[in-house]
């Protein structure tokens, strides 16, 4: 009869004795071959999200140098909701320490069964043939099943614009988890395609769905307000965290929050807190159409279409009682300022603008970010 040894983990030993072996084991990806990261920073919410691979050839391009918080690359990485920089380490998911703990344990038993079993087999074909009394070992295996691992893929699946990581969040995040470029711009960008998306399937269809194009137009519509609220909001909460953190918790507080951020006038005295206003680059025009189609967008989200007085006044076009109308085309323009709004927003977070304007936080009306619009 041989020693025992663990056959199966030795296949993954990368050091240490054999009496106290070092293993390594793969970490379970999903489909589309990413890692669960969570993110150490306490904050974050959600703290969960997906890493995927970048081609080997990536360079970072000069002009995108100083939006980059790190060399892109194993070492660090950065939580894409919060920014927080910490050890690769850090971000090792819970879960798959788990999973790896129970494939270490189902491979180091099957080792130990395997070894009990062949035992068994050596003892019995040592018996003497036509002894007097005949003994026989049975050992039967538990036989357990391979621990199964499944990874889930998050449905935001992009590519980071600056250094290509591939990775995934839930709905919107601000950074890159590799390089920790800004990535705000490039959500939002995502939200005007699908819009774009849903615009084409109602546009397609014929005369007598009329009322499912109006349907599917008006969803788009909402998806842009939506979308552009969860943006505002999102940046927002970050830059007080950042630069008023001791006003933070009162600042971010839901009821202090609400829908301020569905409607121009309290977004702008939001930002106005940290010095900044998301509208500034808008012409009167633009941001006249972009009242009226926030306006629009109520009416469409809570009266199924149909306009009332407040809408009929700020339009002069609809009567009260009548139907909105839902044009691709002035649906496609609002989600291009919305865009133009949030792309002129992102620099904010750049670490050196929020460190300077952080050091300046004791004034926070001051204005110390104001009219740096960077896009
Ligand atoms: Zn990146």
């Amino acid at each position: 009869m041989k020693d025992f040894r663990f056959r199966r983990l030795e296949r993954h030993r990368t050091g240490g004795m054999r009496g106290r072996m070092e293993l390594s084991y793969p970490v379970p990806r999903s489909p589309s071959g990413k890692i669960y990261q969570y993110s150490p920073n306490a904050d974050a919410v959600p703290r969960l999200f997906l890493i995927g691979d970048a081609p080997a050839d990536r360079a970072i391009a000069p002009e995108h140098r100083q939006r980059i918080r790190r060399e892109p690359g194993a070492g660090e990485t950065v939580c894409p909701y919060s920014g927080h920089v910490a050890p690769d380490d850090e971000f090792v998911h819970f879960a798959d320490i788990e999973a790896i703990k129970k494939q270490v344990e189902w491979e180091a038993a099957a080792d130990i069964e395997d070894h009990l079993a062949a035992m068994a087999k050596d003892f019995n074909r040592r018996q003497p043939r036509n002894s007097f009394i005949s003994i026989k070992m049975d050992f039967k295996p538990s036989r357990r099943p391979r621990p199964l691992t499944i990874r889930e893929d998050l449905l935001r699946d992009l590519e980071c614009d600056v250094c290509r990581r591939a990775y995934a969040v839930y709905a919107i995040a601000l950074f890159c988890p590799d390089c920790g470029a800004p990535n705000l711009a490039l959500h939002f960008r995502r939200e005007v395609a699908l819009v774009a998306e849903q615009i084409a399937l109602a546009n397609g269809l014929d005369a007598s769905r009329a009322e499912l194009a109006y349907r599917l137009m008006g969803n788009a519509h909402e998806d842009v307000l939506t979308a552009f609220e969860t943006a505002l909001r999102t940046v927002y909460r970050h830059l007080v965290r950042v630069r008023l953190p001791v006003r933070a918790e009162a600042l971010c507080a839901k009821k202090e929050i609400g829908n301020a951020f569905q409607n121009i006038d309290r977004a702008r005295e939001k930002f106005g807190k940290l010095g900044i206003d998301p509208f500034s680059i808008l012409t009167d025009d633009d941001l006249g159409l972009l009242r009226v189609n926030i306006q629009k967008r109520h009416v469409i989200g809570h009266n199924l279409g149909v306009a009332d007085e407040h809408y009929a006044e700020l339009t002069q076009s609809e009567q009260p009682g009548e139907t909105v109308t839902l044009i691709g085309e002035e649906t496609r323009r609002f989600a291009q300022l919305c865009l133009q709004i949030v792309t002129n927003l992102e620099p904010q977070l750049l670490v050196d603008r929020q460190a300077a304007a952080a050091s300046g936080a004791t004034t926070p009306d001051a204005g110390s970010a104001r009219g740096e619009h960077a896009c």
